[in-house]
């Protein structure tokens, strides 16, 4: 499709397979920090974070968490869900979490293929609501930092997806206007929505079939249906 020139890639969930980087992450800390005798199984505080995560992830999004309240919080969520209250144990776990999870390999299948593909005929660009550090350790432990012109994140523009002044500073940033632009993520509303009332395009990642009533431009399953719309 000609119309577009600068693609904009969200990162977790959408290229960066957040939830396989995690699981093994926390399976490695369970048995790092033996924790079978307080935790049934892995998997079972995999969930536990897994949920956790998520609330405080929506919690950050609306602003309503900072930071470092964010990285305690999830953890000190996820071990109530086992009845443990231990400050200390959730302040291990949360840094090695950050310290490991970061350095994770796994990608969305076709990630690779995908972004070879288009980075012959667009320029690439990241917008991520993760953390800078975080976001850099990612891409630069994955071969994802070559594709990418600009990586954009809350740190240097100030705002988070979907607010419009995060597309504006990375479009800015990328020295093109929304017109020419399209921005592919798993989330609706931070992604999909923010690019819209922002008037740029939009790809709505939507691998479990999510149902909506949102008008979107696209909508795909696989990362690899990319290359049948641009
Ligand atoms: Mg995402």
């Amino acid at each position: 499709m000609k119309k577009y020139k600068h693609i904009f890639f969200d990162l977790d969930h959408t290229l960066w397979d957040f939830e396989k980087n995690s699981e093994e992450t926390i399976e490695e800390i369970y048995k790092k920090l033996e924790l079978q005798s307080r935790i049934k199984s892995a998997h079972e505080l995999y969930k536990s974070f897994e949920k956790a995560n998520r609330w405080v992830w929506d919690q950050y999004h609306k602003d309503l968490l900072g930071k470092e309240a964010f990285r305690s919080l999830r953890f000190d969520l996820a071990l109530s869900q086992h009845n443990i209250k231990d400050e200390k144990l959730s302040l291990i776990l949360s840094e090695q979490y950050l310290k490991i999870c970061p350095t994770k390999p796994h990608l969305i299948p076709d990630s690779i293929l995908v972004l070879d593909f288009l980075s012959n005929k667009y320029t690439l660009h990241l917008i991520s609501n993760g953390f800078e550090e975080t976001t850099m350790q990612k891409v630069e432990n994955t071969a994802l930092k070559k594709y990418f012109r600009t990586i954009t994140t809350p740190t240097h523009s100030g705002y988070k997806k979907p607010h419009e002044l995060m597309f504006d500073f990375a479009i800015k940033q990328a020295g093109c206007n929304a017109k020419e632009s399209v921005m592919i993520g798993d989330d609706l509303e931070a992604d999909v929505l923010g690019a819209k009332r922002f008037g740029m395009d939009s790809i709505f990642f939507n691998p479990d079939g999510i149902a909506h009533q949102e008008v979107v431009n696209f909508e795909i399953k696989y990362i690899k249906d990319l290359i049948y719309i641009l």
